[in-house]
């Protein structure tokens, strides 16, 4: 996961993408970049941590030009390392372009491996820099040829946006895993992964960038191009369906659909799916919120916040080391005795993954709350598959649905019942949503783009069919 943010002919492109990676952040913290152009040059500035603490005056004094593409990074393939933050940049005979991704490759590897064989030498260990080498070799004479042609040749997820001296250049992949929104400000545009980075900046929503398209910006205007020869873009797409489930914000509107909006809904399925008598509906926060109130809605019992998050510290699951994780539970959550003593408390999250944070919160809500019942709902279906359009999940030996059925979890999170959202309710209630079609792999196996460099995964996944 990543969150990128292209500029396009504005003042201050600089702060502008600074501004809207800054309303990006939840989609990345280990590393964050801007580069800019002017007409002559691209200028860069790297670093690891967050945007709030990167930035500063003297920072936006080098980031001149009126373009910019930026990247907030949270790392699924490659290390978490200031080798492999971007924006990524490369001088080739084409002059220098820079680019920011957002998704993952499934087949990065494999032609990596190809690509070192004939003497390509890579930098960092990201699958990005794959696409810059396929880029650099493509015997196209035009850019958005030679673009063109190195995503003919590569699989998986990428929302992309690149810079030149003098463009600005989005590109989304042709199943549309990841979000890729267009605004337009002041006769310029503003490219980002979610409508909450153009709120900020006051850029109006025009379209999303469609499945399989690519758009040049430059002084000559914007020019749409097809990734796929034989087909239009947008005609067969495959959104993820965990971008609403958890990872978007729940103001940006993405994939035709207000994330919030969504979120609420699979609250209302999930309560008629798994309905339960108690006192009180609280949310994990803040990732169950929406789902809660939809819950609560649905439900009929009283929404409370039962469970109070401390704002400073960082999305738990997104520190990469275990150890952490664990402690992070605690740091980050605390119960309200007066709310939950004595009730039967049914508590709404989003999605199961190892099992971990579920079993901490239900343990806290009774030992520490004094809550008489807990009762665990899940706004998505079990994770049982691991996520290679972009998502960090972790080896399907550590996904707990995948290891163990809804009882045997039920007992591990030691929840009095535990019910998870079904894969009909969820399939339903994003058909009546929106004409999008959604991969929703890591819930059914059902994986859309194929696996080369994952060929174990990929078998299995055939086998269960
Ligand atoms: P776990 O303890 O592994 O079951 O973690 C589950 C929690 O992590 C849920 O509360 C989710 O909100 C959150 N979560 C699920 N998937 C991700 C992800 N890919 N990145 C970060 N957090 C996640």
């Amino acid at each position: 996961m990543c969150g990128i943010v292209g500029i396009f002919n504005l003042p201050e492109a600089s702060k502008l993408a600074y501004l809207s990676l800054y309303a990006l952040q939840h989609r990345g913290q280990e590393s964050c970049g801007i580069m800019t152009s002017d007409g002559a040059k691209v200028h860069s500035y790297k670093a690891m941590g967050l945007v709030s603490d990167n930035f500063s005056e003297a920072t936006f004094a080098h980031l001149s030009g009126g373009n910019a593409i930026g990247h907030v990074r949270y790392s699924t393939s490659g290390t978490s390392d200031i080798k492999n933050a971007q924006p990524f940049v490369v001088n080739f005979s084409g002059g220098q372009l820079a680019v920011a991704h957002n998704g993952n490759l499934t087949n990065a590897q494999t032609l990596r491996k190809e690509l070192e064989e004939k003497g390509a030498i890579f930098q960092s260990t990201m699958d990005t820099e794959v696409i810059m080498h396929l880029i650099a070799r493509s015997p196209k004479k035009d850019l958005m040829d030679k673009i063109i042609d190195a995503c003919s040749k590569i699989l998986g997820a990428y929302s992309l946006v690149f810079l030149t001296k003098d463009a600005l250049i989005a590109v989304r992949d042709p199943k549309g895993f990841r979000p890729l929104v267009i605004g337009k400000k002041d006769g310029g545009y503003v490219v980002a992964s979610e409508t909450c980075a153009l709120d900020l900046v006051d850029a109006q929503f025009t379209k999303e960038v469609e499945a399989g398209e690519a758009i040049l910006f430059n002084k000559l205007g914007t020019f749409t191009r097809s990734l796929t020869p034989h087909e239009v873009p947008g005609t067969s797409r495959a959104h993820c369906i965990f971008e609403h489930i958890y990872f978007a914000r729940p103001d940006s509107h993405i994939f035709g659909s207000d994330v919030y909006e969504m979120r609420k809904g699979f609250g209302k399925q999930l309560a008629k799916e798994h309905p339960i008598e108690a006192d009180i509906v609280i949310p994990v926060p803040d990732s169950g919120v929406a789902a809660a109130i939809g819950y609560a809605e649905e439900s009929g019992i009283p929404f409370q916040m039962g469970l109070i998050r401390n704002h400073y510290v960082g999305r738990t699951f997104i520190e990469p080391e275990q150890a952490i994780r664990h402690f992070g539970v605690k740091i980050k959550l605390n119960p309200i005795r007066e709310l939950l003593k004595g009730k039967k408390v049914v508590v709404v999250d989003d999605s199961i993954v190892r099992g971990t944070t579920c079993m901490k919160i239900v343990k806290m809500l009774r030992e520490k709350g004094g809550a008489k019942e807990v009762h665990m709902r899940i706004s998505s279906p079990p994770i049982c598959w691991p996520c290679f359009y972009g998502i960090d999940t972790p080896t399907r030996g550590e996904l707990i649905a995948a290891q163990k059925s809804v009882e045997e979890i039920r007992e591990f999170i030691t929840a009095d019942t535990l019910g998870f959202l079904s894969i009909k309710g969820l399939r339903w209630f994003k058909k009546q949503n929106s004409e999008e079609e959604y991969c929703d792999a890591c819930f059914t196996g059902n994986y859309t783009v194929d696996l080369p460099d994952s060929p174990e995964i990929a078998a299995m996944a055939l086998g269960q069919k």
